[in-house]
């Protein structure tokens, strides 16, 4: 994949999703930067070995400090960064880790950062500068300061959902782990992680991406969860950059095989006309490519389309001529739990799209277990 393609991914047609993957188009960053702390780590040494071995352009800096990447022009500014990787080491606040419901009990982060061009973003207005995707070289440190927190969670309807799970490790909230996972290889190393664990717990992430040939073979005990990212065509058409939906269903399928537990986020759902008809399509996609799998363990997690000022700010310096909704007048204004405010589909709207997708995705997907709808 070239990082500066932000054509939509695929046509809005559907084609067949239950055919096995096919090759995955894979990032090439045009820049990568390497910071001394980085290669004291062995992890950092081997993403380095594999990214020369890609024959990537290499830098080799000589301070730990990313510099010279704010740009006047923030178009520019994001087109470099989306196409720059860094590797570097993560800070020491990365291993205090925070609760993250609904979604997982704790979250970490391999990296932080991402080479799509979703026009929707959820990193936007969450990272601090050019979006350069950090990749952290001292993975034994983060894998090993997970001990500390297994058995430890806060009680939710979606934790009590995923009772039996042990304690969940969200790895994907600041990056999609597989989109770089052929050059870094950290989530094949927590698949690992925790496939070699003796208390119950379970890493989860969500990805946009396909290539899952490298994980099919792992040691992966039943720990990890890959949901898998997905949206209706009218509204995948947002996800530049990311694998095709047909390639996700087909890797989503593969791994069920390879008897990974697996997931649907449906996300962000937005109310487009015609709606129902186009995620009941997304639904029955989901329900063919998982069809005669055996010990199917598969998750949906629902979540509508938000917005708030400040990340609304940044998407249209990002993406100017994107046509996403993001009308204040035809949204609900409510706080976030940190004071802020946020946009989202207001109440009758919200109440009919639950009622109806939760309906159809049961019926649809009659084994899959609902954690949550927000
Ligand atoms: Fe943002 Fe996720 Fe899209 Fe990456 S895949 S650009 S993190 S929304």
């Amino acid at each position: 994949m070239d990082s500066l393609d932000l054509r939509p991914p695929d046509a809005p047609a559907s084609p067949p999703r239950d055919r096995a993957p096919r090759p995955a188009r894979l990032w090439r960053p045009r820049r990568v930067l390497v910071t001394p702390a980085a290669l004291e780590h062995a992890h950092g040494r081997a993403m380095l070995a594999r990214l020369e071995g890609l024959g990537l352009p290499v830098e080799r800096l000589s301070a730990n400090r990313l510099t010279g990447l704010r740009q006047a022009d923030a178009r520019r500014a994001y087109a470099e960064a989306k196409a720059t990787l860094a590797l570097v080491v993560a800070p020491p606040t990365k291993l205090r880790l925070q609760p993250i419901p609904p979604s997982a009990d704790w979250r970490f982060d391999l990296a932080e950062g991402c080479p799509a061009h979703c026009q929707y973003c959820y990193l936007a207005g969450s990272l601090s500068g050019p979006p350069v995707t950090r990749v952290y070289a001292n993975l034994d440190a983060i894998l090993g300061n997970l001990a500390a927190y297994a058995g430890r969670g806060s009680v939710t309807s979606a934790s009590e959902a995923r009772a039996g799970e042990g304690t969940t490790f969200e790895a994907s909230c600041y990056t999609d782990p597989l989109g770089i996972e052929h050059l870094t290889g950290s989530l094949s190393a927590a698949i690992r992680h925790f496939g070699a664990w003796e208390a119950p717990v379970q890493l989860r992430a969500t990805t946009k991406f396909a290539a899952v040939e490298s994980l099919l073979g792992l040691p992966h005990n039943r720990r990890t969860r890959l949901r898998f990212s997905v949206n209706a065509a009218p509204a995948a058409r947002y996800e530049g950059g990311t694998a095709p939906l047909a390639d996700r269903f087909a890797a989503m399928g593969a791994l069920a095989r390879a008897g990974y537990p697996v997931g649907l986020t449906i996300a962000p759902i937005l109310a487009f006309a015609g709606w129902r008809e186009a995620y009941a399509a997304l639904f029955a996609d989901a329900a063919r490519a998982l069809a005669g799998v055996s010990d199917l363990d598969l998750t949906a997690e629902l979540i509508t389309h938000r917005f708030t000022p400040g990340s609304k700010a940044v998407l249209e310096g990002w993406y100017p001529g994107s046509d996403l909704p993001m009308d204040e007048a035809a949204r609900s204004r409510k706080l976030t739990k940190f004071g802020g405010v946020k946009y989202v589909f207001p109440r009758d709207l919200m109440a009919e799209m639950r009622g109806i997708l939760t309906h159809d995705l049961a019926r649809a997907l009659p084994g899959a277990r609902v954690l949550y709808w927000t």
